[in-house]
């Protein structure tokens, strides 16, 4: 696992629009970090930049560094940031629709590089242990599943790469919050039982306060403040002072 150093980060899209600007974060390995904001704060920009896809949207590092461990990322393709154990689930869930649930776990893996039975029986085993629903429609189209089922998939898939770092953009969005929290609390345990080191982005504050190790609040691209759920400021507050009061599914658990 790695921890992960973002040091005065600063991105533009296009010629203009400055979306990040000076982002320092320590996401310290085998935690669970949160970056919360309101919409448009920055917060995917981020992780964009993390993951190296910032590219493909005409976006661009104007200053910074990120580090995956000790290793700098600048300079690397996205391509090989995956490889390097940087998994980024996009918002969206994004999943391979036709395909079944089974399927969709194993293109990962082997996108991953992963090429034995052995490799691949074990990786799907342990991605079903965590979300026993993938392992009962394992055979079911992925596209047919719920939302909450999707999002547990697309994060499976991200597993299936076995990262050392994932990057999980607004796992909660549109989800019933019964739903969401199962999603953090299953988040929460691999981060336990693994180590492995988990960034999220989030604009339900209560789910964050509630999982996170340390929270990071992002303000017109500039952290407002950080600091662990304990010391960072109440859910209200949060909510109302940076996200405009918008936190209805935190309200409804
Ligand atoms: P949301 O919760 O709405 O996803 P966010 O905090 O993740 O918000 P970003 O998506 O990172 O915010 O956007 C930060 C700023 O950059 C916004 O002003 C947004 O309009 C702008 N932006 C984001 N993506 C692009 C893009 N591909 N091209 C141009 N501007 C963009």
């Amino acid at each position: 696992m790695a921890s992960l150093t973002v040091e005065n980060l600063s991105v533009v899209y296009g010629q203009a629009i400055e979306a990040v600007n000076g982002v320092t974060m320590n996401v310290e390995e085998g935690r669970m970090t949160a970056l919360l904001g309101a919409n448009g704060a920055g917060k995917s920009t981020v992780l964009k930049a993390i993951s190296g896809i910032l590219e493909f949207e005409h976006g661009r590092i104007e200053a910074g560094r990120i580090l995956l461990g000790d290793r700098p990322l600048g300079g690397m393709r996205a391509h090989a940031r995956a490889r390097a154990g940087v998994m980024h689930v996009r918002e969206g869930r994004h999943i391979l629709g036709p395909m079944t649930v089974e399927e969709n776990i194993d293109v990962a893996g082997f996108a991953a590089g992963r090429r034995t039975r052995a490799q691949t029986r074990a990786i799907r085993e342990r991605i079903y242990g965590y979300f026993p629903v993938l392992g009962e429609r394992r055979r079911g189209t992925a596209g047919y599943l719920s939302g909450g089922e999707q999002q547990m998939l697309a994060i499976g898939r991200a597993l299936a790469a076995e990262p050392r770092l994932v990057l999980v953009d607004e796992a909660s969005l549109g989800l019933a919050p019964m739903i969401a929290e199962q999603i953090f609390e299953i988040l929460a345990r691999i981060n336990e039982e693994t180590g492995l080191t988990i960034l999220i982005v989030e604009q339900n504050v209560g789910l964050a306060l509630r999982h996170a190790d340390q929270v990071y609040i992002l303000e017109n691209g500039r952290v407002a403040r950080e600091g662990p759920p304990s010391r960072i400021g109440t859910r209200e507050e949060i909510s109302a002072r940076y996200l405009g009061g918008v936190d209805q599914q935190a309200k409804a658990v």
